[in-house]
């Protein structure tokens, strides 16, 4: 195992050439000076993962390296807001150095793809961890907020809901799938879509923003809380992937309402902007599917479900 020490790591993986005009000064001082662009407010977000708590330990350090980052992007999505800037501060038990390459190839693949760039950190020893503080922008004004639904939006989500958290349960080996179904879902672990490219149509079309870490149910909840609403939803409209398609309906359910990990985007719109914003949508090649809607009339969310006799009748939820 190559020992180096923190400096070579730094200058080795984490000084990244070619900064954007935006960084004035970047790694190498003691902070980063960085230009907001005029008419802008800046919008930050930082997350931590634990080894063994927020990603299974063998995890490969290229998944640990790219999702830390994917999920703080995934937050500016959802504020609306454009990526700019962030910091990593990483402890390691050992500074290996082929280990460490892999981490931040994995989070640079992900940092070009987003224009977003690394200008500081912290490099320690102790148990494996890693915390990432994203910075981005949004006109002023133009945020995103949870607190924002109306009473008649339409609630939406991108892309397709419950594949990581069944990812997750099959490394743990509480659930078997086909091959393929099992590959794919593991990757939705390990390698969400942050959907920075719905952020802007979102800033223009949808009322309330949040994204999706938690399960459909606990982050709907956060949004109705916060905009002191109540809603209806549909799960017969809500969207799989062909792996999860081909699970029983209880069970796709259960990982889609209070398994985690899907990253993508929770948000209300009203009914009239949600033609353009399906076409706008579909453009960039992200799809979004209307599973329910917001009505302030009632408390909390009400869920639909066949009942035993064939009928249909609503299910109550609580937001805690
Ligand atoms: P200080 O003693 O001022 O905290 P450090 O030796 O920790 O300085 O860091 C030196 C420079 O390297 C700083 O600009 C810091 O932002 C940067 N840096 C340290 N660790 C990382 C990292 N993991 N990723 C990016 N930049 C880092
Ligand atoms: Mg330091």
């Amino acid at each position: 195992m190559a020992q180096v020490s923190e400096f070579d790591l730094i200058r080795d993986y984490f000084r990244w050439d070619q900064p954007p005009d935006s960084v004035r000064v970047g790694v190498g001082d003691d902070a980063a000076i960085l230009r907001v662009p005029p008419g802008s407010e800046l919008v930050v977000s930082v997350d931590t993962f634990n080894a063994g708590i927020h990603f299974p330990h063998e995890t490969p350090p290229h998944a640990i390296g790219y999702k830390a980052l994917a999920v703080n992007l995934s937050d500016l999505a959802a504020m609306g807001a454009t990526p700019a800037w962030f910091t990593l501060a990483i402890s390691l038990p050992q500074a290996d150095a082929q280990w460490v390459a892999e981490l931040a190839r994995g989070m640079r693949e992900l940092a070009q793809q987003h224009n977003i760039f690394l200008v500081g950190g912290d490099t320690t020893r102790g148990a494996l961890s890693i915390t990432v503080q994203v910075m981005g922008f949004v006109p002023c004004g133009a945020g995103l907020l949870r607190s924002h639904a109306q009473h008649g939006d339409l609630i939406a989500v991108s892309g397709t809901l419950g594949d990581a958290a069944a990812g997750l349960a099959v490394v743990q080996q509480r659930l078997q799938l086909p091959a393929a179904a099992a590959d794919y879902c593991v990757q939705r672990l390990n390698y969400p879509t942050p959907r920075n490219a719905l952020s802007h149509l979102l800033q223009q079309h949808a009322h309330a923003c949040m994204d999706i870490s938690d399960g459909l149910l606990a982050d709907l909840g956060h949004i109705l809380q916060a905009s002191g609403v109540g809603a209806r939803l549909d799960h017969e409209l809500l969207p799989w992937s062909e792996a999860l398609q081909a699970m029983p309906q209880a069970q796709r359910l259960g990982f889609a309402l209070s398994g985690g990990d899907d990253y993508e985007l929770l948000f209300t719109v009203p009914p009239d902007a949600l033609a353009a914003l399906i076409m706008a949508a579909n453009a960039v090649g992200v799809r979004i599917t209307v599973i329910g809607e917001v009505n302030k009339m009632q408390q909390g969310l009400l869920m639909n479900h066949r009942l035993s006799d064939g009928r249909r009748g609503y299910e109550h939820f609580s937001s805690e």
